[in-house]
């Protein structure tokens, strides 16, 4: 009988490919379970207890065998080894528990699939080894669940699925049914059967991702059918179009977004598109509202599995909006934020297209190079919020002036170029030029304060002075230099020797960066001498540069560079310090007391604090203000500008004395004498040179001298280099004279030694 049963068994699980768990029907596994559990049944709960260990021990099966073999009819274990055959031939995993769950057999499939050879789960519990994966979703807790709700009895199994862990502590994902042995009777336990569905949950993860991003992809996703009738559409698509979904399935795409077939003639492209080709190109879409709008399109034939093409996969982007970015993009990238004009990148451009129209038409073409004179002395001083606002003044100005008909830009920091072509001769450069000159020359109100800036500014001629744009802007940056050196606020032509100079001027320029904390700098004495009794009355303190290579340097050398870069600020600063600390030292070791002058620059004044920093090198040496004689040109006081002269009178108020530089070369009128009052005049050198023979020369010196005298202020003359003109200054009651004929600048050890040699007044 068992074994009939077996048989049908066998066959029905043959018929059925037992290894598909899925196309069991529920009835075929009672089948099967009744079987297995009838067969149990037939032997007592002894000889079940047996059977189990049997699959555990080779040595107990053997003495299992033994016994069975003596005590019940060999037929029951010829049924059960064929029974065992059928269970571990199965291609599904199969485990049986007992009635608490706890693992008591499992088929050779079983083992494999738990990585369990020699059977070492029999005795652990069923729900140790199934898992909610921290990763996974609900699903397999909800699987246990519904095990576990199976397990008590309670419920249906319905195709839920869990982890189960290996006995190696790995995991997969298995589909499992239980069904109890009986289920009138628990107590016999129940069968667990499962199977691995690792390639089932890896699939279902891709479908799910690529669900995830047709859904929320920003482009637009189309199927349709070979004919072209849309089957689905995505949430891009709707956004862009406006269509709802309703309305876009099951109608003919190209109708749909009224594609313009004929124009890029789509259709035709589309229809020779072999199964896996597809063709992407730009293309006028229309929305639903009719809209039109640029769209990035890719359409891709996809396979069936006959071979033939089984939908159109449709992609597009609206790329309107990134139309415009990129034009705005572009602007971006070829204009300056803050002034909004051409930037250097627009300028070789168009500089570029500009040679090649010159060249062909035998034409002129004109480069202006723009830079403004001491720029960064205001932005330094005045902070950058103001620096913009100049360079923005100084934009509208040029654009005004310049209109449309040439390309200006800003090069960079305060550097501007002009781009002139087609011109006809040199002088229309020269006019601009000196129109540009003027407008920048303009007051600027900054701060509510009026500021003045000028520009120097550099030509170049196309085919003159270059032929390419690199050589040119080269040539016009050099001309630039030129006309800085020139005195600044003019402009010039580039000619042939320029380069070098200017070279030397970008050389001199980084290494006067580093000068002084190198310590490069040193100060020179030139003493001052009474007429009258021929002592030393001071000295004048000269800036020299001890640079590393060209030697020792005069001011006239790096001055102007300084000015330019607002290294003037730190260096008048240092100059102050260390004359001041001199004066600390001469008048320690010398019988009497001088005085020692020092020059400052308008810059100082204007856009530096000089009243601390004196304040501060007062404090720092100890010396009396009144040695300390501060020399200023009188184009210090050219602009009342309030902050210079609250800086004079504040320093002034300590103390300190005042001599007016260089005089009769610039203002002379001594109106300023009322703003602050100075203690000594300097007349200029260019009147002493030649005053031995020269009737002018003579009648201003003496009457400078007499001026002066008149509000009882002394005179010193420079550039004394000859006896005759000091005898002559001597019979004009000249108080003090300084040159070459009584000393060049020396230093400040030899000035000491000079100090002790010399007579003092009092002597
Ligand atoms: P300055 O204030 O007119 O100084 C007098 C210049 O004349 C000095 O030139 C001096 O060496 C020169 N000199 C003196 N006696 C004679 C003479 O008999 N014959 C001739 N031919 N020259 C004579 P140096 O030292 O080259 O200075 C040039 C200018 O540089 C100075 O003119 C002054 O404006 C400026 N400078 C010098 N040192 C400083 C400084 O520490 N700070 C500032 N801001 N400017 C300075
Ligand atoms: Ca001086
Ligand atoms: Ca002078």
């Amino acid at each position: 009988m068992t074994t009939g049963i077996h048989k049908n068994l066998a066959n029905q699980l043959k018929e059925l490919d037992i290894t598909s768990l899925d196309s069991l029907t529920e009835d075929i596994w009672y089948a099967l379970l009744n079987h297995i559990s009838n067969s149990y049944k037939q032997s007592d709960k002894e000889r079940l207890a047996l059977e189990q260990s049997l699959q555990r021990s080779s040595d107990e099966m053997s003495a299992l065998y033994d016994s069975l073999k003596k005590s019940t009819a060999t037929k029951l274990a010829a049924e059960r080894d064929k029974l065992g055959a059928i269970i571990n031939s199965m291609g599904i995993g199969l485990m049986m528990i007992d009635n608490h769950g706890r693992i008591t057999l499992l088929n050779n499939t079983a083992k494999s699939m738990l990585n369990d050879q020699t059977g070492e789960l029999v005795g652990m519990g069923l729900f140790d080894i199934l898992l909610p994966d921290e990763n996974a979703a609900v699903q397999p807790v909800t699987g246990i669940f519904e095990i576990q709700q199976l397990f008590d009895g309670r419920d249906q199994m319905n195709g839920s699925w869990v982890f189960i862990k290996r006995y190696d502590r790995s995991h997969f994902p298995a589909s499992v049914v239980l069904a109890p042995v009986d289920r009138r009777d628990k107590s016999l336990g129940a069968a667990v059967l499962f199977r691995d569905i690792t390639n089932e949950k890896t699939t279902e993860e891709k479908l799910r991702l690529s669900s995830l991003v047709f859904n929320n992809t920003n482009n637009a996703v189309v199927i349709s059918n070979p004919d072209g009738i849309i089957q689905a559409v995505n949430r891009a698509f709707l956004k862009i179009t406006g269509y709802s979904e309703r309305q876009a399935i099951g109608h003919a795409i190209v109708e749909l977004l009224n594609i313009d077939v004929g124009a890029e003639s789509l259709d035709g492209v589309i229809s020779e598109l072999k199964p896996d080709q597809s063709w992407e190109g730009e293309l006028n879409l229309n929305k639903k509202s009719s809209k039109p709008f640029q769209a990035w399109v890719t359409v891709t034939a996809t396979t069936a599995e006959t071979g033939g093409i089984s939908q159109y996969l449709t992609i597009f982007t609206d790329i309107s909006i990134l139309q415009q970015s990129t034009q705005q993009l572009h602007h971006l990238a070829h204009h300056d934020l803050l002034t909004n004009l051409p930037n250097r990148l627009l300028f070789h451009k168009a500089l570029d297209k500009s040679l090649e129209e010159a060249k062909n038409n035998k034409t002129l073409l004109a480069i202006l190079f723009l830079d403004l004179d001491r720029f960064k002395i205001i932005n330094d001083s005045m902070g950058h919020p103001v620096g913009d606002e100049l360079l923005t003044t100084v934009a509208l100005r040029l654009k005004s002036l310049v209109g449309n008909q040439y390309i200006v830009s800003r090069f960079g920091g305060d550097e501007f170029t002009i781009l002139m072509d087609g011109i006809k001769n040199k002088s229309e450069a020269a006019s601009l030029a000196e129109r540009i000159t003027k407008e920048i020359e303009r007051p600027v109100f900054l701060n509510g304060a009026e500021t003045f800036i000028t520009t120097s500014i550099g030509i170049c001629i196309y085919p003159e002075h270059g032929h390419d744009a690199i050589e040119l802007i080269r040539n016009a940056d050099a001309a630039m230099y030129y006309a800085k050196a020139s005195g600044r606020n003019n402009y010039q032509f580039y000619y042939n020797a320029l380069n070098e100079k200017a070279t030397d001027n970008i050389k001199l320029e980084s290494s006067l960066r580093y000068a002084l904390d190198k310590n490069e700098f040193v100060l020179y004495y030139q003493p001052q001498i009474a007429l009258g009794t021929k002592c030393i009355t001071g000295f004048e303190a000269l800036l020299r540069w001890q640079h590393p290579t060209l030697g020792l340097l005069t001011p006239d050398k790096f001055l102007d560079v300084a000015i330019e870069t607002g290294l003037i600020i730190p260096i008048g600063r240092w100059v102050l310090s260390e004359a001041c600390n001199n004066i600390a030292r001469l008048n320690k070791s010398s019988r009497h007391a001088v005085r020692i002058a020092v020059n400052l620059s308008t810059h100082q004044i204007m856009f530096g604090d000089i009243a601390a920093d004196i304040k501060a090198v007062l404090a720092e040496t100890g010396i009396k203000p009144e040695r300390l004689e501060l020399e200023i040109t009188e184009s210090s006081f050219m602009q009342h500008e309030e902050h210079t002269i609250s800086a004079l009178r504040k320093v002034e108020a300590m103390g300190v004395k005042f001599a007016i530089d260089d005089f009769g070369t610039g203002y002379a009128s001594m109106e300023y004498l009322k703003i602050i009052p100075v203690d000594r005049l300097k007349i200029d050198r260019t009147f002493i040179k030649d005053l031995a023979h020269d009737m002018m020369d003579k009648a201003i010196v003496r009457s400078i001298i007499t001026l002066a005298h008149s509000i009882t202020i002394p005179v010193v003359a420079e550039g004394v280099e000859t006896e005759e003109q000091l005898d002559i200054l001597n019979s004009m009651l000249c108080n003090e004279a300084q040159g070459f004929y009584f000393s060049p600048a020396v230093t400040a050890d030899a000035a000491e030694e000079m100090l002790a040699l010399s007579l003092s007044p009092e002597e």
